[in-house]
């Protein structure tokens, strides 16, 4: 009887152990996803630390971010070291912003062995071309309107579903908060160049970084170093700029974070322009400072720009 009854038992036993291990199987293997998720984001790398902040907020905690060029750094000329080179190749997705910002990214794209998908945030905006030493060239300084920021932050979140589609409605949501946030921010951009007087809404910067900006918002910026930081201005630029700013009055010049701040302070001293205070071109600052996401670097350029010409 006990036997009969064991044995009748055992496949109850057998079957409800089997059933546990299906259970445990299946919590063991959702366990283990769960776990690798949380401790392991899908690696991405970014050229520089806008386009990096940008990548960031839209990926949230489901992807890590590796940023070639930090903040304060000049994005026109880098040079790339062993550590980016492991970075990039252990990277799913590759941000960078086209239009001829990242010159040295091809030989390290190459150096890497990188496998992965090259993502250009900027694509879709309409480049800025200018006349520059009887070339034309492209402005790449496109993130400096809001409404191409929104190009950005669309490439980016589709890029990023692309390699990752399970976490679609996560980037679709954080792709909104960012969308919502630069939509706001535009309209504080354009109220405060609004309140400047006319007059005053023509400065002087080291290189041109800011026409996408400018012609967005209506302000006017002259550089005596063309768009990229690559070449010096020649001494012919900057008595040029003098002249000029002699000529046509032109209230203040601003330095940048990523170029150096000897050249404006010459012709600052040699006309009646104020030094109006640093503006975030190329580069955020670092997180605890004024400009440490690419919102951040719009509002505090603006309250630099309010602040130094409004009066
Ligand atoms: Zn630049």
């Amino acid at each position: 009887m006990l036997y009969h009854r064991t044995a009748k038992g055992k496949v109850g036993v057998m079957k409800s152990r089997i059933l546990m291990q299906v259970v445990f199987a299946t919590a063991l293997l959702l366990g283990v996803s769960a776990r690798a998720q949380a401790a392991e984001p899908m690696k991405v790398s970014a050229s520089f630390s806008i386009l990096g902040d940008m990548v960031k907020q839209v990926g949230g905690d489901r992807i890590e971010v590796f940023t070639f060029v930090g903040p304060n750094g000049d994005a026109h000329v880098y040079e790339p070291t062993p550590a980016d080179a492991k970075e990039l190749s252990e990277s799913k997705i590759l941000f960078i912003n086209g239009l001829g910002l990242e010159g040295w990214m091809t030989r390290l794209e190459k150096s890497s062995g990188f496998k992965g998908t090259v993502v250009i945030a900027s694509k879709g905006i309409t480049p800025r071309k200018m006349v520059e030493d009887e070339k034309t060239i492209t402005d790449p300084h496109a993130w400096q309107n809001l409404a191409n920021g929104k190009i950005y932050v669309a490439n980016i979140r589709d890029a990023l579903i692309a390699a990752d589609p399970d976490g679609k409605a996560a980037y679709e949501a954080n792709a909104q908060t960012l969308l919502d946030g630069i939509a706001a921010m535009e309209t504080k951009v354009k109220e405060a160049i609004a309140k400047l007087p006319p007059e005053r809404r023509k400065i002087i910067t080291t290189h041109d970084a800011f026409g996408y900006f400018g012609a967005a918002y209506g302000m006017e910026f002259i550089a005596p170093e063309g768009v990229s930081t690559e070449s010096e201005a020649s001494a012919k630029d900057v008595a040029k700029i003098i002249t000029q700013i002699k000529k046509e009055k032109i209230p203040a010049v601003f330095l940048e974070n990523v170029t150096d701040s000897r050249l404006l302070d010459q012709i600052s001293k040699e006309t009646a322009a104020k030094i109006g205070g640093t503006l975030f071109s190329d580069a955020l600052s670092p997180p605890a400072g004024p400009a440490g996401t690419y919102l951040d670097m719009f509002r505090n350029n603006i309250e630099t720009l309010s602040q130094a010409l409004s009066s």
